[in-house]
């Protein structure tokens, strides 16, 4: 049901945050016929000027001043709202390099179910690393578009009509009040009605889907932080759109690289390469609208020239990080402080000077060099804030996604992907989610009264 009050006053589990990850989790949940659930969203059915400021932050470093809240939205649905809709799977790299604690197949394995989900083609779920003909160093890699799935269209019908799943709009939370190792209850404030006293709703298990600022914050707020780097690491995806240019010969593209409207086309520096030169990836875009005569190895041809959008990875850097700042907000919550600097610029010219080299190698084509003076746009990928890891000293969440030191506090979205690779991160976010939902509706019992 969709309500502005929850129904009971005890929960089997509650997920904060109604975005991709939240509804998800609940979606997978819902399964577990034994399980109630209230899925607390801080916004209501449509955006709302003073609830949205809850998104500002102080912020210090490069990112521009109106990037937060335009990053994320304070509504049913959450930023899916607003999402473009790219999606490509994460490469395998960082899971080879162990920087996920888990085997890529135990996320790979969920993503068919994903690409249902924000309706993907059936294709998207496979590694798209397509090798390129007389080269090991370049993959083809196609972005698949979802149309896109706005969750709180597409899911409005399933909280409206569920017996089990409760969403409570315009109520956000606060805080978590825990008793050593145990989350008990979740303190919330009317995020219409400040002016009331605060509530308290209790469950045997809580879920934070609130978004990669929304996250580590709530930890901080509740003070369960420890040793643990809640909030270091902090993640985006630099984008430098048209920045280059790319003669590329048509005819050795792969097989399917043709026009669709569901598929951006991109080639990437292969895993392997990656590794071997100790690089991190990037994906440069192209388009294939545009044929040109050019010279290529001293012979003049026909060749596709395109624009090209180079989509960044950077590394996790605990100097980049989420923590509390000196103003509050209209609930009296301390307002996020983000700190971030862009460090990586020299690695972008690097992985471009590697793929020009490894794309005139290839016979492929040519690019140009990159302008001089490129700036960098950021993607609204927020990653790696409550990261996932082995132990409580490097990490916040085990490989279940459960906070190492509460036994019933799990996290959901890309605030957990330790190493965020070159692809845009919701496609993985769902494919967790599910995997998340899953586990907890297999271990679950479920007691909940009203
Ligand atoms: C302009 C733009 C374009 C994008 N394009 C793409 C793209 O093409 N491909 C891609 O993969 N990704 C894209 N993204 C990123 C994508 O939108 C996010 O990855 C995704 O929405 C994250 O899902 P989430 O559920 O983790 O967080 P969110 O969608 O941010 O949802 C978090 C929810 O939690 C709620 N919440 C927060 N704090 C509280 C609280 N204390 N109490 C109660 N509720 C709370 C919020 O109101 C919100 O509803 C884009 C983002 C932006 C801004």
């Amino acid at each position: 049901m969709i309500l502005n009050q929850p129904k009971h006053r005890h929960y089997d589990v509650i997920i904060l945050g109604s975005g991709p990850a939240g509804i998800t989790t609940a979606l997978e949940l819902s399964k577990n016929p034994a399980l109630t659930i209230a899925v607390i969203e801080s916004g209501l059915l449509e955006p709302h000027p003073t609830i949205q400021t809850l998104a500002n932050v102080q912020l210090h470093g490069d990112l521009p001043d109106d990037y937060f809240p335009m990053h994320t939205q304070r509504c049913f649905g959450g930023t899916s709202t607003i999402w473009g809709g790219f999606c490509a799977v994460l490469e395998k790299r960082a899971f080879i390099a162990q920087a996920w604690p888990i085997p890529y197949e135990e996320i790979n394995r969920w993503y068919p179910a994903a690409a249902r989900i924000i309706e993907l083609p059936d294709d998207a779920h496979r590694q798209p690393v397509v090798s390129i003909a007389g080269t090991s160093e370049l993959v083809y890699k196609p972005f698949y578009v979802s149309p896109p799935v706005r969750f709180n269209k597409k899911y409005h019908s399933f909280f409206q009509h569920h017996p089990r799943v409760d969403l409570v709009l315009g109520s956000t939370g606060l805080r978590l009040i825990t008793g050593g190792r145990t989350v008990t209850a979740l303190e919330l404030r009317d995020s219409q009605e400040p002016q009331l006293p605060a509530t308290s709703l209790s469950a045997d298990t809580f879920v934070l889907a609130c978004g990669g600022v929304g996250n580590p914050r709530l930890l901080q707020i509740s003070d369960v932080v420890g040793q643990m780097p809640v909030g270091q690491g902090l993640m985006e995806h630099p984008h430098l759109y048209a920045v280059a240019e790319m003669y590329l010969d048509r005819d050795r593209l792969p097989v399917g690289a043709e026009e669709d409207p569901q598929i951006v086309h991109a080639l990437q520096l292969s895993d392997s390469y990656c590794i071997e030169q100790g690089v991190l990836s990037f994906s440069a875009d192209f388009n294939l609208q545009q044929m040109t005569p050019t010279v290529l190895l001293g012979k003049r041809r026909e060749m596709l020239h395109t624009p090209v959008t180079i989509r960044a990875e950077i590394a996790p850097d605990f100097r980049n990080s989420v923590g509390t700042g000196d103003q509050r907000n209209y609930l009296g919550v301390p307002t996020p402080r983000i700190d971030f600097h862009y460090r990586y610029r020299d690695l972008a010219r690097e992985s471009w000077d590697l793929f020009g080299k490894a794309l005139l190698r290839s016979g492929l084509g040519r690019p140009s060099i990159l302008q001089p003076e490129f700036r960098l746009h950021d993607g609204g990928h927020l990653m790696g804030t409550t990261r996932m890891g082995l132990t409580a000293a490097d990490s916040v969440v085990d490989s279940n996604c459960r906070v190492h030191t509460t036994d019933n506090l799990y996290v959901a979205g890309s605030s957990v992907f330790p190493a965020g690779g070159a692809s845009n991160p919701t496609f993985t976010i769902v494919a967790m989610a599910l995997r998340l939902g899953a586990h907890l509706a297999s271990t679950l019992k479920g007691n909940a009264h009203g």
